[in-house]
């Protein structure tokens, strides 16, 4: 029996989610589609997983070390989006305090969100780099403080590696042929590549990362053949606006098995759209470029040996950076652009 995940004092700040056969998306896309449903998670998105762990594990070190009596820790995270969320629910569940700074860029809909978590927020600067700075420069002044970084980090892939524990028993020990994920710095694509060699299945699994045009960092490096940053995020997809994917991403983007795929805007937000009126989950475009994999024929023309019986698992990462709202107004900018398409 290959080993499953340990864990320790207290639990976790993630839970097991459901791992559903869509008929809808199993109908578009000619095959087996199945979607882990990580909008569930307690802070809406699988950052609870990859977050939740690096703050599990140091508040679990620190009690340790403190003999179980010392003071809170303080989080703090520079992600104006759904890794702040993640640091925050993940600290108050485990008794922490969380500030998340964000940049001016952050939306008042997300600085919400954060604030009704029980975290502070502090806006600092124009863009993600600036608040990243100010976090560190804190960080460096006081060691009380604990640095949660949004991605790149041994921790957060070991959380993240978590969906492939689930899967492990959800499939009864047997390999889908196929997971589709998407990619923003590449913690996610990190842990879903730890796990499958945890089991011993790396071979039998496709990995599909998925990107949208304007934030895909890996495509560019998987074009020129070594790691690129790109000058500049244009993607509303906004959760995957990193320029640069960790090492060990680009790393893993080399193995046979891993196919890096880049969809539009308008793709990614129409697959929203049919999401949420389909399988009545809302989520960001984020999520919408790997659901948009099943509703185009991204899967038939990558998956090696293609058939009605491919089972494949796509994450629905989530995210909580989306309004009804912002569902319609994609549908009234993209629709005219993609009926043909989605
Ligand atoms: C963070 C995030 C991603 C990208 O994850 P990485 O680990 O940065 O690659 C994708 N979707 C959602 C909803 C996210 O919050």
């Amino acid at each position: 029996m290959a080993p499953v995940y340990q864990t320790t004092a207290s639990s976790p700040p993630w839970i097991t989610t459901p791992c559903v056969k869509s008929l809808s998306l199993s109908a578009s896309a000619h095959c087996e589609v199945h979607m882990k449903l990580e909008q569930f998670q307690p802070s809406g998105s699988f950052k609870s997983r990859g977050v939740g762990n690096l703050v599990w594990r140091v508040v679990q070190r620190r009690s340790q070390m403190n003999h179980g009596s010392g003071a809170k820790t303080h989080f703090i995270s520079s992600s104006g989006g759904n890794a702040g969320l993640a640091t925050t629910t993940a600290a108050k569940m485990l008794g922490q305090d969380a500030t998340v700074v964000v940049p001016e860029t952050t939306g008042k809909y997300m600085r919400n969100k954060i604030t009704a978590a029980g975290g502070n927020v502090i806006v600092h600067g124009p863009t993600w780099r600036e608040a990243d700075d100010y976090v560190r420069s804190l960080v460096a002044e006081d060691p009380s403080l604990a640095y949660v970084p949004p991605f790149d980090h041994e921790d957060i892939w070991e959380g993240n590696s978590t969906i492939i524990d689930e899967l492990y028993l959800q499939f009864g020990g047997c390999p889908p042929s196929v997971i589709v994920c998407s990619v923003g710095g590449g913690g996610l694509l990190n842990g879903i590549m730890i796990g499958l060699d945890r089991y011993n299945w790396s071979d039998a699994v496709t990995v599909i990362a998925m990107e949208t045009e304007g934030a895909d960092c890996l495509a560019a490096s998987v074009r020129e053949g070594c790691i690129v940053t790109l000058p500049e995020i244009t993607s509303i997809a906004r959760s995957l606006g990193i320029k640069r994917v960790s090492d060990k991403t680009w790393e893993y983007s080399q193995m046979p098995n891993v196919k890096s795929v880049v969809l539009s805007d308008a793709q990614a937000a129409m697959a929203c759209v049919r999401l949420a009126e389909e399988e009545n989950i809302i989520a960001e475009p984020a999520c919408g470029v790997s659901v948009a994999a099943c509703y185009l024929p991204v899967l038939r023309e990558v998956v090696p040996d293609f058939c009605r019986d491919t089972k494949v698992v796509v994450i629905l990462c989530g995210g909580s950076s989306i309004s009804a709202e912002t569902l319609v107004e994609y549908r009234s900018q993209y629709s005219a652009v993609m009926t043909a398409q989605l």
